[in-house]
This record gives structure tokens, C-alpha cells and sequence, in this order.
């Protein structure tokens, strides 16, 4: 198994070339739990297969047994829109074995991660000092982050705390709840005005906290999930700094819109954060299992996340001078070069490219918004601040949205799902693909303007 089968290389290099070679990637419609079970029956037993068999078995039966993320059509969820030079690139990560745990075994994939962190840290407007790793995803990257935060707040306390706790909107990714309560953290819930936190509501909420000094963070959200909003970022940094916060802001889905000058005044505050989570694997065109985690003061991050082992100590003897070991830097030991996709794309294609394509999809998100306000039966939920548009079809419920969702996906047209705002059933589409065009958006919008038939 360690010895190159010619053919078979040949063959998974052609269906690598040919999937990459579509125009479209068709959407599909997901998988039938019976058939999988059937089709992969004895696929694994002591003795093996051929691998043409296997490799036919899985594009026959577990390949499009998907709903497709990287096609325009995928608009719920945030999709997963690699370019095609980050997803050869991740090939050449696997056919290299790159690891990216310390400075000794990975050096240069170490350097080239941290290359493409400084420009993430950079549109951030962070410190040169700043610096951290690429982890899994944005969920990864905000318990890391929020761990530190943690134990930073119970050192500056000397220890003297009850349960930490951590101030969060409702709009918070469900991500930073799990991670509380993983790390024994309870959230100060902070209501909000029209979904964003404001300093003024955290500034009320902490002064009515009978348990105030147990606060030791908060977490903003710049592009939360649901609807593509923007926290206060300016007002929340104040506040920490005057309140002795860990600033966290989770910029998962939204970070990649530092990038674009048409919504980069909305993410001042940001360069104040102590920590930042942005998912190059959503917004920023790379396979996949990415996610940039970054800190205001490394050595801060360091110190929490370091692991001590005999076994490990040649790793940490390096001196490398900066942020040498991405394993010190969050929950993980062992991680592959994750970042070197992002790193590749933006080497080959520049920063510009990477605004232009972002800065296309914006464009797409308001001629959506305004194509809907101008449409009878349809009601925009609010002006889109990122590529997140919600809106409502009059007189609709649960159903009928859900039945617009089947409909659609039968026909293949687009992969859209409702989400509730206000406790109210709403449509959402959610862009990230820069090819999505105004023909689209016309194709899906029209499949739920009111018909002029008066057919469904
Ligand atoms: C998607 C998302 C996350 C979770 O990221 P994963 O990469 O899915 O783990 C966290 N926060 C926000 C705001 C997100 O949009």
C-alpha cells in the first residue's frame, strides 16, 4: 500500500481533472440512507478490493450522495466555495504529507501559514506582533480563543472568581454556547436592538451583573450566521478595554469582508480584538477544514495552550522567534498545513482578486435585496450589511417556505431553507459564490415572487 499503483494514480488524477473541469457543478439532492447502506454492504472485510472497483463504487454511489456546496445555487448555510488553484493546491498538500504542528518538523509550511495569517491580521488592522493558527473551523477557533480568554480572566483575578462567564447576544454562533460549556463558563446573556450588540446594552447589562467580576469576556459577532450583521465592534472594545474584557470577535462567516473597501468601515472596533476567528473555508475561497484563529499577544495564547510532554520537549527547544508551533496556539496537537491553500490562492492571485471576488458577491446580495423590495408580495427583513438577504413572502408560513425550499431543490434550481427572525418563518439566501449571477437571482426570485397566474 506504500507503493504507487501507476493506474491507479491515473485514474483518481482524471476524475480529480474532470469533477474540476465542470462549468457547473450539478446541485444534487443528497443521499437515501437505505441505498447508502446497500451500496457500501462489504466494501471493507480482511481482504481487500480492487481499487478501480472501489474508486467506480464511490462515484457511482457515495459522491453524489450530496447536496453540492461549490455551485452559485447553494445559498443555505454558508457555503464552501473553493477556487479551483486553492483545491489543487490542498492535492498537493495530501501528496506532500505536510504537517504544520511545530517550527523543527514543518518549517517552511509553517512560515508560508503565518504569511497568510498576516494578511488576514493585517485587513484586521491588528498589531505586527499578532499571530496564532489555522484550526478546523470557526467553531475550533472560538473555543480556543475562548479558553484563553478564560484563563486570562481567572489569572487576573488571581484565581478569586466564582463560574467565569462570558457576555453573548442571542445572535451568537451556536458554536461560542458550545464552546461555554465545554470550557465551565456560563454566557451573560445581553439583549439586543435590531440583532446587533451595542455598547450601551453591554454597558447595562454588566452594571445590573450582581456578578460582575465573574465576567471575563465578551464575544461580538461581525456577520452573524443568520442574518450577516455586524456587532458594534467600536462600542464593544471600549467597553472591554474599560472593563477589563477579553474582546473576542468571532468574524467566521463575515471576516473575509475586511477585505472588501465597500463594507470594511463596518468592522471598525476590530483591530482592538484580543482574539479574531475568520473561516478562510467560507468566504475566502479554500477547501474545506480552515479556519485563521488570531491573538492580539501570542505568547498570551501560548502559554495557556501549550502542551508539556517529555516526548515533546524537542519541539519547544526550537527558538524560533515568533509564532513557531501552531500547535501552541489552540486545543490541538497534530494538524496538517491547512492554511497553505489560502496561502497558495492568495500568492497566485493577489489580494485584489480576492476583494473583486468578494466585493461581487456583496453586489449580487443587494441587487437580490433590492430586486425584492421592488417586487409585490415581498417584503425585505432588513437592508443586508454582508451577503446574507432575508425576506418575506406575504401571508407565508412554515410550510409554504418549506414547500418553496422542496420545490426548488427538486428542480434543481437553488439549495435555500427558511430561518426564523423574530420567532417569524423568513426566506433566507446566504451568497458566497462570486459567479452567482443577476440571472440567478432573477431564476430564484421569481420562484417566489407572487405569480401572476396565481399558480404555485
Ligand atoms: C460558521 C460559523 C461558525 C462555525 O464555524 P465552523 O467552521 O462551521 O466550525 C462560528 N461562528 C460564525 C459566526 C459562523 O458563521
Amino acid at each position: 500500500m506504500h507503493t504507487l499503483d501507476q493506474k491507479l494514480a491515473r485514474l483518481v488524477f482524471d476524475e480529480c481533472r474532470r469533477q474540476l473541469s465542470l462549468d457547473e457543478v450539478p446541485l444534487k439532492t443528497g443521499g437515501d440512507r437505505e441505498r447508502l447502506t446497500e451500496s457500501l454492504a462489504g466494501l471493507i472485510g480482511a481482504s481487500g478490493h480492487d481499487p478501480e472497483a472501489v474508486l467506480s463504487a464511490f462515484l457511482r454511489d457515495v459522491a453524489p450522495a450530496i447536496i453540492a456546496c461549490d455551485t452559485p445555487r447553494f445559498m443555505a448555510f454558508v457555503s464552501c466555495v473553493p477556487s479551483k488553484t486553492s483545491i489543487l493546491f490542498d492535492m498537493v498538500v495530501s501528496a506532500f504529507s505536510l504537517h504544520g504542528i511545530s517550527w523543527l518538523e514543518a518549517a517552511g509550511p509553517v512560515a508560508a501559514e503565518n504569511q497568510a495569517l498576516r494578511v488576514l491580521a493585517d485587513a484586521a488592522g491588528l498589531p505586527a506582533g499578532a499571530g496564532g493558527c489555522f484550526v478546523s473551523g470557526g467553531s475550533s477557533g472560538n473555543l480556543s480563543a475562548l479558553l484563553v480568554a478564560r484563563d486570562t480572566g481567572l489569572s487576573r483575578r488571581g484565581g478569586r472568581c466564582g463560574r467565569p462567564r462570558v457576555a453573548v447576544t442571542a445572535d451568537a454562533h451556536s458554536s461560542i454556547g458550545k464552546a461555554l460549556h465545554v470550557l465551565g463558563m456560563e454566557p451573560l446573556p445581553v439583549p439586543v436592538h435590531d440583532h446587533r450588540l451595542s455598547a450601551r446594552a453591554l454597558r447595562d447589562t454588566l452594571a445590573r451583573e450582581p456578578d460582575r467580576d465573574d465576567v471575563v469576556a465578551v464575544v461580538a459577532t461581525a456577520g452573524t450566521t443568520n442574518g450577516g450583521l455586524i456587532d458594534d465592534l467600536a462600542g464593544v472594545a471600549e467597553v472591554a478595554r474599560q472593563q477589563g474584557l477579553w474582546f473576542h470577535v468571532d468574524a467566521a462567516y463575515g471576516g473575509a469582508g475586511l477585505l472588501a473597501p465597500s463594507v470594511r468601515g463596518l468592522f471598525d472596533g476590530i483591530e482592538q480584538a484580543d482574539s479574531v476567528v475568520i473561516d478562510p473555508h467560507k468566504w475566502l475561497f479554500s477547501p474545506f477544514d480552515c479556519a485563521a484563529l488570531l491573538y492580539r499577544d501570542p505568547p498570551t495564547a501560548k502559554a495557556v495552550h501549550t502542551q508539556r510532554a517529555s516526548y515533546l520537549d524537542a519541539i519547544h527547544d526550537e527558538d524560533d522567534g515568533g509564532v513557531g508551533n501552531p500547535s501552541d496556539y489552540a486545543h490541538h496537537l497534530t494538524r496538517r498545513a491547512r492554511g497553505l491553500p489560502l496561502w497558495f490562492g492568495l500568492a497566485v492571485h493577489g489580494t485584489d482578486a480576492y476583494r473583486d471576488n468578494i466585493e461581487n458577491t456583496l453586489t449580487m446580495a443587494r441587487y437580490a435585496a433590492d430586486l425584492i423590495t421592488g417586487t409585490e408580495g415581498l417584503t425585505l427583513v432588513c437592508e443586508p450589511e454582508l451577503s446574507v438577504v432575508l425576506f418575506r413572502r406575504d401571508g407565508w408560513g412554515w410550510d409554504d417556505y418549506e414547500k418553496w425550499s422542496a420545490r426548488l431543490l427538486a428542480n434543481q434550481v437553488a439549495f435555500v431553507l427558511p430561518t426564523s427572525w423574530d420567532g417569524e418563518p423568513v426566506a433566507r439566501l446566504c451568497f458566497v459564490h462570486p459567479e452567482t449571477t443577476k440571472q440567478l437571482v432573477d431564476e430564484v426570485i421569481s420562484t417566489i415572487a407572487r405569480p401572476l397566474d396565481g399558480v404555485t
